[in-house]
């Protein structure tokens, strides 16, 4: 059987549940949340709009779901542009594949980053870290400075490359 392309490209990807692309996952109903929480996943339960599954998600396993088949109703409605590119034939299985070797080879560098400049936290979202990373500025040392530019052009390679290939947001 031929292997479906969740498969192939999400088992190498996992952007869109570990924090790259999305800081939270809507949830549906009071159900769906509470059935999360007791799997041991964080759960945002003070927000008028509904609840959220906090991101990065706990559940995933290097990058695959480790609840597969009790992933919330959101996470199974979701595909990103690259997947849809590559169901509409605009794009190669390869091209695709190299596309999320390269977003992960940015984000990498970007985490690098943040660990220098002693941001470690890694139980939060991407952009969230680089924010707070970037927020302390003041009267830092030259160094401290270079490298937050740094962290600062990196983060914004990986926002670009995240709008234009999984989000299609252009740009
Ligand atoms: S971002 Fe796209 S390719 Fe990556 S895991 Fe999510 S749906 Fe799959
Ligand atoms: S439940 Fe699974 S599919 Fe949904 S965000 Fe978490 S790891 Fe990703």
């Amino acid at each position: 059987m031929k292997p479906s392309l969740t498969d192939t490209l999400c088992t190498r990807c996992g952007l869109c549940c570990d924090g790259s692309l999305f800081g939270d996952v809507e949830l549906v109903g009071p159900g769906e949340a509470t059935r999360l929480e007791i799997m041991g996943l964080e759960i945002d339960d003070n927000q008028a709009d509904g609840d959220l599954l906090l991101q990065p998600c706990a559940a995933l396993q290097g990058r695959r779901c480790g609840i597969y088949a009790h992933r919330p109703k959101c996470c199974r409605s979701f595909e990103c542009r690259l997947l849809e590119d590559v169901r509409s034939g605009a794009v190669s299985v390869v091209r695709a594949a190299d596309e999320i070797a390269e977003a992960l080879k940015r984000i990498r560098r970007v985490k690098e980053l943040l660990a220098r400049l002693g941001e470690r936290d890694d139980g939060l979202p991407l952009r969230e870290r680089c924010a707070e990373a970037l927020a302390r500025e003041a009267d830092a040392p030259h160094e401290m400075k270079r490298k937050r530019a740094e962290l600062k052009a990196a983060m914004s390679a990986v926002e670009t490359s995240i709008r234009k290939t999984f989000l299609g947001g252009g740009g």
